[in-house]
C-alpha cells in the first residue's frame, strides 16, 4: 500500500455566500503525480492554495506530511515547493542570483549551477528571467519548487502556452522530478497530458471532485458505459504530424 502524504477530509471553502468548494475529500499518496482537472471556477486554485497554507479555509481537516495545517503550517511550508509566478523573478538579476535570492529565502544552503542543470538551463545561468523562451521560463519556475528540497511540488498549468517540443520536454522533466521521490500535484487543462503524466486524477466540478480514479480506469469505465466516439480514430493525430514535421528536438536555446 502506497503511503498518504496528503490527506483533505470534508474541506469547504466559502467566499461571503458562495460554496466555492463543498466537502471535499481526497488522499494523494507519496511518490504519485496526481491531477487536479476540472473547468475553471471549479476550485481547483482555492483548495490547492489551501493546501499550500496561502488561503484560509472555512471548514475541512488536511493533513500534510502527517502535519496538521491548523497546527503546524510553518513546518508544511518547509517541506512543499510552489511555482513562483514569473512576475516574482526580479528582471535585474540573472538565473543564478534569482537562484541564490531564493534559497536565502529558505535559508537553504544550495549550488545553483547543479539545479540547472537538472532543468537543463546551464547554457542560460547569466541570463536574465525575460530573456528566456516560453518552455524555459517554465522550467526555472519549476527549478524554483526544487530549492528548498521539497517532499512535495504543486505545479499550476505548468505547460500552457507552449509549442509541443517545449510540452514533451517539460513532461520529461516532471518525470525526472517524480522518480527522484518527489510527490507531484499538478493542474492542466491538457487532457493528453494528464493521461501521460497522472498516475491518478480528481475531475472537480463546481466545488466538488465528482471523479478520482487513474487516467486508465476512468477511460475503461466511460467505455463501459457503451461510450463510442463519433468519429474514427486515426492511427496518428495532428500533434503527431506536426512533432513528425518539425521534429522533436527543441528550438529556443
Ligand atoms: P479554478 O482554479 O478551478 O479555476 P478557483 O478556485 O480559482 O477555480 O475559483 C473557484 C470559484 O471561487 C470561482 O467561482 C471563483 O470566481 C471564486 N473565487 C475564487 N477566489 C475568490 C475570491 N478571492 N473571492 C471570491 N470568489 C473567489
Amino acid at each position: 500500500m502506497a503511503n498518504t502524504i496528503i490527506s483533505v477530509k470534508n474541506l469547504c471553502k466559502n467566499y461571503g455566500d458562495f460554496q466555492a468548494v463543498k466537502s471535499i475529500s481526497f488522499e494523494v499518496n507519496e511518490g504519485e503525480i496526481f491531477g487536479l482537472l476540472g473547468p475553471n471556477g471549479a476550485g481547483k486554485s482555492t483548495t490547492l492554495e489551501i493546501i499550500e497554507t496561502l488561503r484560509d479555509k472555512t471548514s475541512g481537516e488536511i493533513l500534510v506530511n502527517g502535519m496538521d495545517l491548523d497546527k503546524q503550517p510553518g513546518d508544511i511550508k518547509k517541506i512543499i515547493g510552489v511555482q513562483l509566478q514569473a512576475s516574482g523573478f526580479y528582471p535585474g538579476l540573472n538565473l543564478v542570483e534569482l537562484i541564490k535570492l531564493f534559497a536565502g529565502l529558505y535559508n537553504q544552503p544550495i549550488d545553483p549551477m547543479e539545479l540547472l542543470k537538472k532543468v537543463n538551463l546551464v547554457d542560460k545561468a547569466k541570463n536574465k528571467s525575460n530573456e528566456l523562451s516560453g518552455g524555459q521560463k517554465q522550467r526555472f519556475s519549476i527549478a524554483t519548487t526544487l530549492i528548498n528540497k521539497p517532499k512535495i511540488i504543486f505545479l499550476d498549468e505548468p505547460t500552457t502556452g507552449l509549442d509541443p517540443q517545449a510540452r514533451r520536454n517539460l513532461w520529461e522533466l516532471i518525470k525526472d522530478i517524480k522518480a527522484n521521490g518527489t510527490t507531484v500535484i499538478i493542474t492542466t487543462h491538457y487532457m493528453d497530458e494528464a493521461e501521460q503524466l497522472c498516475d491518478r486524477i480528481a475531475i472537480m466540478n463546481e466545488g466538488k471532485i465528482i471523479k478520482l480514479d487513474s487516467p486508465d480506469k476512468m477511460i475503461d469505465d466511460l467505455v463501459a458505459t457503451g461510450f463510442e466516439r463519433l468519429k474514427q480514430v486515426k492511427a496518428a493525430n495532428l500533434e503527431d504530424v506536426f512533432i513528425h514535421l518539425t521534429g522533436r528536438e527543441m528550438r529556443e536555446e
